[in-house]
């Protein structure tokens, strides 16, 4: 749950550029987090549970001179999108805030208390998922930046220029220093304990252990409201570090180099859980570029299908946009032969970040799946309604069926409606459910 704070009309809440909270906004959280807490009217906590981290872009000002100031907005814009959407992954049911505070420097703070390992990871998991490539079609180019991050667990009662003083000197420190991406402001490397290749080596024991869990979210179909099946997410409930979401899992996989196992993992699970399903609903797997240039998703899937005994016409593979391919016509041929099974495609968080028309072109693809900041304005907004309209003309000229997803209104239904779109996907028609859920979910639900 984002911090939602009554401030004065003076407080400037968002940043102009990145739509984040602003240095203002992050202040005044802060200082309310910090602030005594009264219990029962009687006893005052002065004890402080949040947790913070400053993230620093170091080259920023590198891409400005390079690229010129707009291409750097257009990246501090899709770094801002990625620590959004890691935050919303990670920080599920916590109160949290995520800011610009000046240039390429981030804060992002949870006010519940979370051990100093989870703070470490959450952090790493950040800089890997901030450090990926990101494209610049304007330029023609690609870039990547290599953030550094100070994290701290500030004292009762410290104030937030305080905090940020103090995170500021530590992430120069780290800034100065070659390997330490991440810092504690009291300048540790590491809390305690656990080392970031502990868990990597977690990983592989946690296949066996079944602590990777598998939850399915609904999706419905927008002409008549049933449901139509369910994409599979993967999460790891690590037993002392507790909830980790998708990102931070794939990229403690992609460091140990165990994407495929995980990958194929999950399609095992996934697979003999749907296979059980309601005759006639769909999976929906997500796809690392990892998996297709093993080679595994087109030799080995479908055994792994054959072997679940689902039929393989009810699969559907989605590929992320977000992600560069590195090899697009390889990527093409293995769908291509995929889909000779029966499998559909699905071209995944379409319009988040730098959209790449070459993949609309070279991949055989069934579906084109608009990412949730492409639904988020519908309904107030109408240059966003008019962006949505040409994109769904679009795919309906390349004969693509369109899928919505992250949506949370109702208005954003009959909108996706009207404008022809297929398939819609969002915690308003359910979030992601465990297999039993999921099953009563769809036992449950009124067949049309
Ligand atoms: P994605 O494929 O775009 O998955 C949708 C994400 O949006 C999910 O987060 C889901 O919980 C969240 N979501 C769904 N509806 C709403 C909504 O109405 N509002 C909001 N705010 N969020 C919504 P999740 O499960 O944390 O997954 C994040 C990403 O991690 C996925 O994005 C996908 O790219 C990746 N991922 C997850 N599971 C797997 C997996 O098994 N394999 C692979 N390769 N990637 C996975
Ligand atoms: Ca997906
Ligand atoms: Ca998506």
């Amino acid at each position: 749950m984002m911090a939602t704070l009554p401030l004065s009309e003076t407080c400037d809440m968002r940043d102009a550029l990145t739509g984040l909270a602003s240095a203002e906004l992050a202040r005044a959280t802060l200082a309310q987090w910090q602030a005594p807490r009264e219990i029962e009217g009687a006893t005052i906590d002065i004890h402080s549970c949040c947790r913070v981290m400053l993230l620093g872009l170091g080259r920023i000002d590198t891409v400005n001179l390079a690229y010129g100031a707009s291409a750097g907005d257009r990246a501090l814009l899709e770094v801002a999108q990625r620590i959004l959407e890691f935050a919303e992954e990670e920080f599920e049911s916590e109160t949290w805030l995520a800011a610009r505070l000046s240039g390429g420097n981030f804060l992002i703070a949870v006010r519940e208390s979370c051990s100093p390992e989870r703070w470490q990871w959450l952090a790493e998991a950040l800089a890997d998922f901030v450090s990926h490539p990101i494209s610049d079609d304007a330029n023609a180019s690609t870039l990547r930046l290599w953030p550094r991050i100070a994290v701290m667990r500030p004292a009762a009662l410290e104030s937030p220029d305080v905090i940020l003083d103090r995170l500021a000197d530590t992430l120069a420190r780290a800034q100065d220093r070659h390997g330490s991406r991440v810092l504690w402001v009291d300048g540790k490397l590491f809390p305690q304990g656990r080392s970031s290749a502990s868990l990597e080596a977690d990983l592989l024991g946690a296949l066996d252990r079944d602590e990777i869990k598998i939850v399915y979210q609904p999706q419905f179909s927008l002409e008549d409201d049933s449901l139509i099946g369910a994409e599979a997410l993967a999460r790891w409930d690590h037993p002392e570090l507790g909830h980790l979401g998708a990102n931070a899992l794939f990229a403690i996989a992609e460091r140990a180099d165990h994407v495929a196992q995980l990958s194929q993992h999950i399609a095992r699970v996934a697979l003999a859980d749907a296979a059980i399903w309601p005759d006639h609903l769909r999976l929906s797997l997500n796809v690392t570029p990892a998996d297709l240039s093993s080679g595994m998703f087109a030799t080995s899937l479908p055994d792994i299908i054959g072997q679940a005994g689902f039929d393989p016409q009810l699969l559907t593979l989605e590929i992320t946009e977000h992600v560069l391919l590195a090899d697009l016509e390889r990527a093409a041929i293995s769908f291509s032969a995929l889909r000779a099974h029966g499998m559909r495609v699905a071209l995944d968080d379409f319009g988040a970040g730098f959209c790449n028309f070459r993949y609309l072109k070279l991949l055989p693809l069934d579906y084109l799946k608009l990412d949730r900041t492409m639904v988020e304005g519908l309904g107030h907004d109408t240059r966003d309604l008019a962006i949505f309209r040409g994109i769904v003309t679009m795919a309906k000229a390349l004969d693509l069926a369109v899928i919505v997803e992250g949506v949370e209104r109702s208005d954003q239904i009959s909108i996706a409606r009207e404008e022809g779109a297929a398939i819609y996907q969002g915690f308003i028609g359910a979030k992601p459910l465990d297999r039993d859920a999921f099953l009563t979910f769809a036992a449950d639900y009124p067949s049309r």
